[in-house]
């Protein structure tokens, strides 16, 4: 069985692009403080890291599944610089008005990322910066951690959210460190 962590792309890896915007070209693809330190601790500690992402402005016409994999290029070779690696990327292209059953709040992108393997939901997590990803962590039946790194703050999450994340981080590095370091269950 394999402990995943299933991460949220923007506002948890890299920098969010302004409110309702995309990123849309590499350039735009900004590593967040420490986020490449804890993919290589989840790494290190046997964690099967997956990248779980909508990405609907593929959908919309704003930029093209060429511009997408230029970022993951970057992406890939900044996770390899650090020391490790993704297990697998993961998007939701389509509009989000297309009813597809892969875009986030639904579980499709995870069952696409898990695919043979068997997850070990005790130890698996999902960490996202929105509502959104921590409704899609506990419909798998996973732990889902909800970072500060993106366009929420804590005030928002306990007051605004109908669905609460198990536990709050201040970003990624401090998600994993929990994790891993403090074998936080
Ligand atoms: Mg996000
Ligand atoms: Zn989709």
């Amino acid at each position: 069985m394999k402990k995943f962590v299933f991460l949220d792309r923007d506002g948890v890896i890299n920098k969010n692009p302004i409110y309702l915007d995309y990123v849309k070209k590499p350039k735009e693809f900004m590593f967040l403080p420490g986020s490449l330190k804890a993919i290589k601790l989840l790494y290190d500690a046997g964690f099967t890291v997956a990248v779980i992402s909508n990405q609907g402005g593929i959908g919309k016409g704003l930029f093209t599944r060429a511009d997408l994999k230029a970022i993951d290029k970057k992406m890939i070779q900044g996770i390899k610089k650090a020391g490790a690696e993704l297990y697998c990327i993961c998007y939701c292209i389509h509009h989000p008005d297309h009813g597809c059953a892969c875009r986030k709040p639904k579980i499709g992108l995870i069952k696409r990322a898990v695919k043979g393997a068997r997850a070990d939901k005790k130890n698996s997590y999902f960490i996202g910066d929105t509502e959104r990803d921590t409704v899609v962590g506990k419909r798998f039946g996973i732990k889902a951690i909800a970072v500060l790194s993106g366009y929420n703050n804590r005030r928002d999450i306990n007051t605004k959210w109908k669905v609460k994340p198990h536990y709050i981080a201040k970003d990624l590095y401090r998600a994993v460190r929990d994790i891993v370091l403090k074998g936080r269950r």
